[in-house]
């Protein structure tokens, strides 16, 4: 299996997911949804996505921040994403806690200055299902529209900036019809990205991150993480590795709970 095939899997899953808990009303909060998605990609056993579980008690220093990803590969070298997740209202087709506080601080802002300190592109990624019969105006992919893709979309931060400053924005509409709201498959697939990985701007193409740090390689104790749990790299604590460590890549000393490192695959595309 490659990561776009268990990224695909991923967003169709969650679609019917959350169309199920709707059916049934049974509902499903975000941080279930990602806890679910991230048993997924655990048992899948994909040799090109792993996930490792950082200490968990530093958690509450990064609450802007659900994941971290690193996508790329040792060719085009690594983009860092700093990843909050939000999940759709199925009755109003809107995310209600896009303006969500932590200590009286917007979590945005906290995952803008977390991004900026850690040279990371910060990213909304949305779980979606929807009844619109028409969902053709919100697919932004060259490749031909395929809903349950929209189950898990991504967005880069001013796009949620946009919809917050608005009075009635906060929606799957509004953040949809935005070109560069994409499935998130898109990340470890579409070939437009090549660009981003090769000029190190986003700016001027369909993905609208502004300027990109392009990392040339994993740094050491993520990669180190990866090689030495081959067996059980999956939920490892590793929290020795990053206090000894690394302050190149974790500054301001916190991280988020966990970071998924994925291949890219666009280039072979
Ligand atoms: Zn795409």
């Amino acid at each position: 299996m490659r990561s776009v095939d268990l990224f695909e899997k991923l967003a169709s899953s969650t679609w019917q997911r959350i169309f199920h808990a709707k059916q049934h009303k049974v509902s499903q909060g975000e941080e279930t949804i990602t806890d679910l998605n991230l048993l997924e990609i655990s048992m899948a056993k994909c040799p090109e996505v792993t996930i490792i579980k950082t200490d968990s008690k530093r958690i509450e220093s990064c609450q802007g921040t659900d994941w971290e990803w690193w996508i790329g590969n040792s060719r085009i070298g690594y983009l860092r994403y700093a990843v909050q997740a939000k999940k759709i209202d199925t009755k109003f087709t809107n995310y209600k806690s896009l303006g969500h506080k932590v200590d009286s601080e917007q979590q945005i802002d906290i995952l803008e200055r977390y991004s900026r300190s850690n040279r990371a592109i910060p990213l909304y990624c949305f779980y979606n299902y929807s009844e619109y019969t028409n969902l053709t105006p919100y697919w932004h992919c060259n490749l031909p529209l395929d809903t349950m893709q929209l189950g898990c979309t991504v967005t880069p931060l001013k796009n949620v900036q946009k919809a917050l400053q608005q009075r009635g924005k906060r929606t799957f509409d509004f953040l949809h019809n935005l070109y560069d709201t994409k499935p998130w498959r898109c990340l470890v697939y579409c070939p437009s990205l090549l660009q981003v990985y090769a000029s190190r701007t986003a700016i001027h193409t369909s993905w609208g991150f502004g300027d990109v740090f392009v990392y040339p390689r994993l740094p050491e104790n993520l990669s180190d993480a990866i090689e030495t749990n081959s067996t059980f790299r999956l939920f490892n604590d590793l929290s020795n590795r990053f206090y000894s460590s690394d302050d190149e890549f974790y500054r301001e000393g916190n991280y988020p709970k966990r970071i998924l490192v994925a291949d890219y695959l666009g280039e072979n595309f």
